[in-house]
Formats: structure tokens, C-alpha cells, sequence
């Protein structure tokens, strides 16, 4: 269905909700929660395919709570998500604030990372349209909340990758490089290297010291441990597995073997961490926008449901835990 097929509404009768950036799963729970939230609002709950493109394009779709039946369990968004440079530009956004109002749209829910969040603040300042954005990246490198939607699932699936790359990493007795994702943040590899008891982790964090990093497999070998298990995050500043490894050869002359997890880590079913986080979130930003909140990320600290003022989610930094980075080298030993 067209935007063109709708039935306009009073203003803040409707609100729409996108999914931009990369996928994760848990988006869809997140969605299933907003349109049944809504409906529960008496809201018209819009879906807007393929993030922000399909904004400018006006491809919406009405959503309710039959319509977002069986696919709680489903990964990815079947909204489908996609990236728009138009929408970085004055004209992108003027084109999006005309589409939203043609639409009767007053209120709108986008989730995605922080990229995502400067395009819904945008259109918060360029139109009377009120937004709240929901963290869904399996990155988990969002300001304002302990955990986006899908990084549960991602840091799961990756571990159910090494626990059995470590009964080949026992037998054979080689050092093993795993990379999993993290362009430029480490939170995936550091859950997933305490997880899954590794000997080393190299994330962008921290400088990674190749002479150190040889002395550790070395000493590991001769305590008499079976597997030497380094977790690398893509985005490590010392470059992927592949050149890690390599420059540990150069040094140890000890064969190796890598693996790259790549894009399974963004599949699959989520976890019920992930669609509870997605349904309790989602809940929040109708509630927010229905109480005319607007301009803020709904997630998720200590338990509780927090809003962040979305300007903050890409002028302040999410520190990690060094604290976990320590208990590693401790546990490891
Ligand atoms: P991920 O964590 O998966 O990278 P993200 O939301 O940060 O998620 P981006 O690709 O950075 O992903 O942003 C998603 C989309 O948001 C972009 O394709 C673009 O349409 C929009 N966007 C990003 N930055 C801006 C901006 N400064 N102004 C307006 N829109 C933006």
C-alpha cells in the first residue's frame, strides 16, 4: 500500500515507525510492540519501509496488531532498512517533513543507532513532528543505555561460534583468531571473549601490542593450556584477524587458524533478552510521544527505562567496562 491509499487523521491520531541503519534482531518485537501500543492508544500506527529512503518516497504501509502477528521470533526488520545520504541534506529533510505532514503523521518512532537519531532530530527541528528514537544496533555502541536491541542475540550467536571453534582449538592446539564485529567499538568482542573464556581481546579501545600478544600465546602454551583463543574486533586498530595473525607468525613461526564470523553475528532469532528490551522499549516511546515527549532515545539503564536527549547520543561517548578487559586477563590465566 501506498501513502497515497491512507485515510488522513487528526494530528497525533497517527505516528509512524521506521527502522534505518544497519538491522538487528529484536526490530521486529520492537515493532509488534509500538503498533500494539499504539492500537491500545487508539493511535494509526504507519510503517515506513526502508528507513528514511523510504520516507522521502512516501512507501508506507498501515500497520495493526494482526498485521504484526508471528513476528516476535522473526530476526531482521520486516520493514526492511536501508541508508540515505538525501536525508544528511536541507532537502532530504524538507521532502521528509512534507511526506510526514501530508500524512498526518505528528509522531515518529525510529530505531536504529545514532546516525538514525540525527536524522529524526532533524526532522523534530524542521517540522512539528515529535520523535523518539529507539537504540537497535547489534554494536551496542549507543549512548543513554546499557543495551541496544540485538546485541544480546549477536553476542550469543557469536558465542555459540567459539564454543565449537574451542573443541577444534583444544585438539589441535593452535592459537585461534576470531573476529566479530565492531567497526570501531569493542563491546561485542569484550562480552564475547569473557563468555567465552578467551585468552586474549583486541579491541580499538585499547593499543594493541603484537610483542605482548606473542608473549601471552607463548606463555599460555607452556602453562600447559590446551587452546589459545584471541577474540579481535574488526575495527582493532592493529587491523583485522588476518593481520594480527600474520604478525604474530612472523614472531612465534606457530601455525594458526582464523575465522571470521562476519554476518551470522547479525541473523537469526532473538534471544528473549532482546524482545523483552524491544517490547518494553517500544512501549516506552508510545507512552513518550502519547505524554508529547519528543526529541529523545528511550533505553534502557540499570534496569530501568531512561530518555536521553538524542543530541547526547553522538556528542557523548558509552564508555566500556575496563573492568571486564582486567577480569579477562585474570581468568585467562
Ligand atoms: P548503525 O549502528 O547500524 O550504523 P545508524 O543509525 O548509526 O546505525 P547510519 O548509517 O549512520 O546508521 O544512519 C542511518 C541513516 O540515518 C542514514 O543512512 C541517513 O539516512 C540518516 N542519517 C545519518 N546521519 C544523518 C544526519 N546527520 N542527518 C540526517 N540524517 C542522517
Amino acid at each position: 500500500m501506498k501513502g497515497e491509499d491512507l485515510v488522513k487523521r487528526d494530528f497525533m491520531k497517527r505516528i509512524g515507525v521506521l527502522t534505518s541503519g544497519g538491522d538487528a534482531p529484536g526490530m521486529n518485537a520492537c515493532i509488534r510492540a509500538i503498533v500494539r501500543c499504539g492500537a491500545r492508544n487508539k493511535l494509526e500506527v504507519v510503517g515506513i519501509r526502508r528507513g528514511y529512503a523510504g520516507l522521502l518516497e512516501g512507501d508506507l504501509v498501515r500497520l495493526g496488531p494482526r498485521l504484526v502477528a508471528n513476528i516476535i521470533q522473526r530476526g531482521g526488520t520486516v520493514l526492511e532498512t536501508a541508508r540515505c545520504e538525501e536525508m544528511k541534506t536541507p532537502e532530504g529533510i524538507k521532502k521528509a517533513v512534507q511526506v510526514l505532514q501530508r500524512e498526518g503523521i505528528a509522531g515518529l518512532v525510529t530505531i536504529g543507532g545514532d546516525g538514525t537519531f540525527r536524522g529524526a532530530m532533524a526532522l523534530a527541528e524542521a517540522g512539528d513532528i515529535k520523535v523518539i528514537g529507539i537504540p537497535g544496533t547489534i554494536d551496542n555502541d549507543v549512548y543513554g543505555t546499557d543495551y541496544a536491541i540485538g546485541f544480546d542475540t549477536a553476542i550469543n550467536t557469536a558465542l555459540s561460534a567459539i564454543d565449537k571453534i574451542r573443541d577444534t582449538a583444544g585438539s589441535l592446539q593452535r592459537p585461534f583468531f576470531i573476529e566479530v564485529m565492531g567497526r570501531e567499538r569493542g563491546f561485542i568482542a569484550l562480552d564475547v571473549g569473557i563468555a567465552g573464556g578467551a585468552e586474549d581481546i583486541l579491541i580499538p579501545e585499547t593499543e594493541t601490542k603484537i610483542e605482548e600478544l606473542c608473549l601471552n600465546i607463548r606463555r599460555n602454551f607452556k602453562r600447559g593450556k590446551k587452546s589459545s583463543i584471541v577474540i579481535v574486533a574488526e575495527g582493532d586498530e592493529a587491523g583485522g584477524a588476518f593481520r594480527i595473525a600474520q604478525q604474530v607468525w612472523e614472531r612465534l613461526r606457530l601455525d594458526y587458524r582464523i575465522c571470521v564470523l562476519g554476518h551470522i553475528q547479525r541473523g537469526g532469532s532473538p534471544t528473549a533478552r532482546d524482545r523483552i528490551l524491544a517490547s518494553k522499549l517500544g512501549a516506552a516511546a508510545v507512552d513518550a510521544l502519547v505524554n508529547g515527549k519528543s526529541g529523545y532515545m528511550v533505553g534502557e539503564l540499570k534496569g530501568e527505562i531512561a530518555f536521553t536527549p538524542l543530541k547526547e547520543t553522538w556528542e557523548k561517548r558509552k564508555e566500556l567496562d575496563n573492568n571486564l578487559l582486567q577480569l579477562m586477563k585474570v581468568l585467562a590465566t
